[in-house]
């Protein structure tokens, strides 16, 4: 099938190569010219574990192009997928300008039946949105579907290659059919394509991220009671884990949720349930303790310290939000930068990926470090702020001589409390004694 991909962001880029793996021609459009030019010389302007591979196989096989010119992109196209941002506005409801100007160009360009497929995640309503845009300009036919993206960061090629449920919102059994045709290859091993009315695929992805995000801040508060009263974390996880019903997945404490979802979405799905005075309590209460959970860290950083930070310097190992990915969007590492540097602190900091998303943000206000043990030379402290693996076992002697004191808060709960304080660090951890 013809394809085209509008956005080529994280979710574009690998939607766009993952489909043209198997045998679609994929054309990905996108206004930033920068990011097309980049990727018409073979550059790929994120990091996503196993995406290289197929980008580079399908490029060569002339099965993906790019294009600034999103109009050509459409009308070359039997299905139109939208893959633009749809960040979160002052009011925190989400952005919807770049889904809406997408509509209005497929409203030009429609030059024959079409089928336009939201992959972005989208308020309740939209696709019917969209669908009013396309047909005030045009008498062609076209469907609008809502196929929300479950992917990861991190794991995103993986995830959209063998994905635990496709999930497609349809009013029309022409788009049905083409839908079904489009993930065919991706669902042989009997993962479901689940269809359903457009709404509830629309609230399906949000109820998906709502739930995840609850997890999160569930055992974050759980971990903070933990420290109160003197138990741990780990050792409830796991015993709560082993109850089928609540699985062991998704249940470990940190710094907070952070990333281009789970924040933004959070929110949307609060403001629209305002709108429709459904309030949704139980996520606006997700929402409050992660605010609070992003902060524990600096709390315990300022408890061992006192409030003045001035003079002090902490090396950071990880900027980016999570591990496998250099996405600094709604980082843990900017809150805690943020706080402590207003209390006078310095930073060296290592990231195995982020270090080039991280300098857009900080610029040169923090020092940068090609190797972990170089960023905690001179260094009062180590924090560990991502999961990364080449954390997990790291040379604690070296890491002992390198500091000023052997000092580590951890907001990933690394390391095991009892080896920490027996090889004489002072180590602070999350709801663990
Ligand atoms: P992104 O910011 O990485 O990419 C968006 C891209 O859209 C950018 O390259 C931007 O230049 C382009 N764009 C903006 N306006 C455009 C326009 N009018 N025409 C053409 N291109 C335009 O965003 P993302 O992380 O890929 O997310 C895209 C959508 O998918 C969002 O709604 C997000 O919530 C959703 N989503 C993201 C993830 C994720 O892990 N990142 C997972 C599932 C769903």
């Amino acid at each position: 099938m013809k394809l085209a991909v509008i956005g080529t962001g994280y979710v574009g880029l690998v939607t766009g190569a993952c489909l043209a793996e198997t045998g679609h021609d994929v054309t990905c459009a996108d206004i930033d010219a920068d990011k097309i030019n980049q990727l018409r010389k073979g550059i790929i302007p994120i990091y996503e574990p196993g995406l290289e591979e197929i980008f580079a196989a399908n490029v060569t096989k002339k099965r993906l192009h790019f294009t600034t010119d999103v109009g050509e992109a459409i009308r070359g196209a039997l299905i139109v997928m939208i893959a633009v941002g749809t960040p979160p506005r002052p009011d925190k409801s989400a952005d919807m300008s770049a889904v809406f100007a997408v509509a209005d160009i497929v409203a030009k360009n429609l030059n024959g039946y079409k089928i336009i497929v939201d992959k972005s995640t989208v308020p309740v309503g939209t696709a019917d949105r969209i669908r009013e845009i396309i047909a005030e300009s045009t008498t062609e036919e076209f469907d609008v579907v809502s196929n929300p993206e479950f992917l990861k960061e991190g794991d995103a090629v993986n995830d959209f290659l063998k994905p635990d449920r496709i999930i497609i919102g349809v009013n029309s059994e022409r788009a049905e059919k083409l839908m079904k045709e489009l993930y065919a290859a991706f669902v042989r091993t009997g993962h479901p394509v689940i269809v359903m009315d457009v709404r509830s695929a629309e609230l399906t992805k949000y109820a998906a991220n709502g739930f995840l995000a609850t997890k999160i801040s569930f055992m974050n508060e759980m971990a903070n009671l933990c420290e109160k009263v003197g138990a741990d974390i780990t050792a409830v996880r796991f015993g709560i884990g082993s109850d089928k019903r609540i699985g062991q997945y998704f249940l470990f404490p940190g710094v907070g949720y952070g990333g281009s979802c789970f924040p933004k979405d959070i929110k949307a799905i609060i403001t629209t349930a305002q709108e429709y005075d459904s309030p949704l309590q139980i996520l606006e209460a997700v929402d409050r303790v992660n605010s609070v959970q992003r902060m524990k860290i600096v709390e315990k950083v300022v408890k061992h310290y006192g409030d003045d930070l001035s003079g002090k310097t902490f090396a950071l190992w990880g900027l980016a939000f999570k591990a496998r990915t250099d996405d600094m969007r709604e980082a843990a590492s900017i809150y805690t930068i943020e706080d402590l540097s207003a209390r006078g602190a310095t930073f060296q900091a290592y990231d195995p990926k982020a270090m080039d998303e991280a300098r857009k943000v900080f610029g040169d206000r923090i020092k940068y470090f090609e190797d972990g043990y170089e960023a905690l030379s001179g260094a009062d402290a180590l924090l560990i702020l991502t999961e990364w693996s080449e954390f997990r076992e790291p040379d604690f002697d070296l890491v002992k001589r390198r500091l000023k004191e052997p000092v580590v808060f951890d907001g990933r709960n690394l390391y095991e409390p009892a080896r920490m304080r027996d090889s004489g660090f002072t180590y602070y951890s999350v709801g663990r004694a």
